[in-house]
């Protein structure tokens, strides 16, 4: 996550973590990663069999890359109740996407809010959040002598 562009949802605005009733990213988005992070050889923590080669160098969640996506490690229904079967040993991508759940709030990026409403709206999910829109700045004024 850029730590430069962090937004927080406070939980008087998200009372619970909206991830765990919804897994639309998670069907919507071709997952993609280096390799090695599916080879325990490596140290790759993702279940190779959950993966599948998408290119010499990288591999995607199994699932993942096709017209209607669904990763092969997401258990439950979408809009309903998820979850991630490999969780703690999740691909980068999902553990860099901007939209994450903290003692504070939801804490999101800007351009992954988008990109979370966008997997949302495929799915007949209504926004997470409205995504904010820079406020416009007054013009300067030019600075006047009082005399
Ligand atoms: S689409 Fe958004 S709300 Fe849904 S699981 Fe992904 S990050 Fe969470
Ligand atoms: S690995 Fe887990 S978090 Fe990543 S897309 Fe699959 S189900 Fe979602």
């Amino acid at each position: 996550m850029n730590a430069e562009i962090i937004t927080v949802a406070p939980k008087t605005q998200l009372t619970e973590n909206p991830c765990l009733k919804c897994g639309a990213c998670c069907a919507y988005f071709r997952v993609s990663f280096y390799w090695a992070e599916a080879d325990p050889a490596h140290g790759g923590t993702i279940p190779p069999e959950l993966t599948e080669d998408l290119t010499p160098v990288l591999s995607c969640m199994k699932g993942t890359n096709r017209p209607q996506p669904r990763c092969a490690a997401l258990i439950g229904e979408i809009g309903q109740a998820v979850r991630c079967a490999i969780y703690q040993g999740r691909p980068s991508p999902c553990r860099e996407f901007g939209v994450d759940w903290t003692p504070e709030g939801l804490c999101f990026t800007p351009e992954d809010l988008a990109r979370c409403n966008q997997a949302r709206a495929a799915w007949g999910l209504p926004p997470l959040l409205e995504e904010p829109h820079p406020v416009p700045q007054p013009e300067p004024q030019p600075l006047r002598r009082v005399s």
